[in-house]
């Protein structure tokens, strides 16, 4: 069986009963940083054969995982936080399972899409989840653009280095949006703000950006 084990975006007792159990009962756990994941597993004191499976040599360790999948193994697929596939290595893994029939399931728990969605206060009955945007500008107004008259919430991940440029290109391409930003969910310095695109974005302006960011703006008001 392969299982795709979401882990802590942040704070270690978030992680669940059953990803605990699961850990410690496979044969591998496949990760993206064999050293980060050995901190987590040690700390819940499980001892356990690592696969490295990063986006770099995804292929070749997917084969690895693939072929102990096949030969009647178990491995627990995780990544450096959150849900594995999401801004993160594993849908290219689950494709060939499916495409295989080998078994699969996950084990599911915290992502910081959802917390940043359903904290921001904006219509969280429909979002459209959009990643990392490019990191150039040219790109990355392109890519906001795509999303110019979508009714639905926007969902966006940005590293501290962009998060002022991305909340100034949104403010170009969308307009005064109501929007969110979540910023270190789950550890010692979570915040979230609201405001306006222009608001955020002269608060963010005012500070040094630190840690991660979710940035959740409003859907286009087509009445
Ligand atoms: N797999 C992860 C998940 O399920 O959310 C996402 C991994 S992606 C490589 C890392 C990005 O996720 C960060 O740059 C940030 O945008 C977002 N993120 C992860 N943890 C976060 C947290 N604790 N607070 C805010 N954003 C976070």
């Amino acid at each position: 069986m392969l299982y795709l084990v979401a882990t802590p975006i942040g704070h270690l007792s978030d992680i669940s009963l059953r990803a605990l159990e699961t850990l410690r009962q496979v044969d591998y756990v496949a990760s993206e940083d064999t050293r980060h994941t050995g901190r987590l597993l040690k700390h819940f004191d499980i001892s356990k054969p690592q696969i490295s499976f990063h986006e770099h040599n995804e292929a070749r360790a997917g084969e690895r995982i693939l072929g102990l999948l096949e030969a009647g193994q178990s491995v627990a697929l995780v990544s450096d936080a959150g849900t594995p596939g999401i801004a993160d290595p594993g849908f290219t893994l689950i494709r060939e399972a499916i495409e295989r029939g080998l078994p699969h399931t996950m084990i599911p728990g915290p992502t910081a899409l959802i917390m940043a969605v359903v904290l921001s206060g904006l219509p969280a009955h429909s979002f459209t989840y959009r990643g990392f945007p490019p990191r150039k500008q040219g790109k990355r107004q392109k890519f906001l653009a795509i999303d110019q008259d979508s009714p639905h919430t926007l969902v966006f991940y940005e590293s501290p280095y962009r998060i002022t440029a991305l909340l100034a290109d949104a403010l170009e391409v969308y307009g005064d949006r109501q929007a969110a930003i979540a910023n270190e969910l789950t550890k010692l310095y979570e915040s979230m703000q609201h405001g306006r695109l222009s608001e955020l974005l002269a608060q963010m302006q005012e500070t040094e950006p630190r840690g991660e960011y979710v940035l959740v703006i409003s859907g286009a008001d087509l009445s």
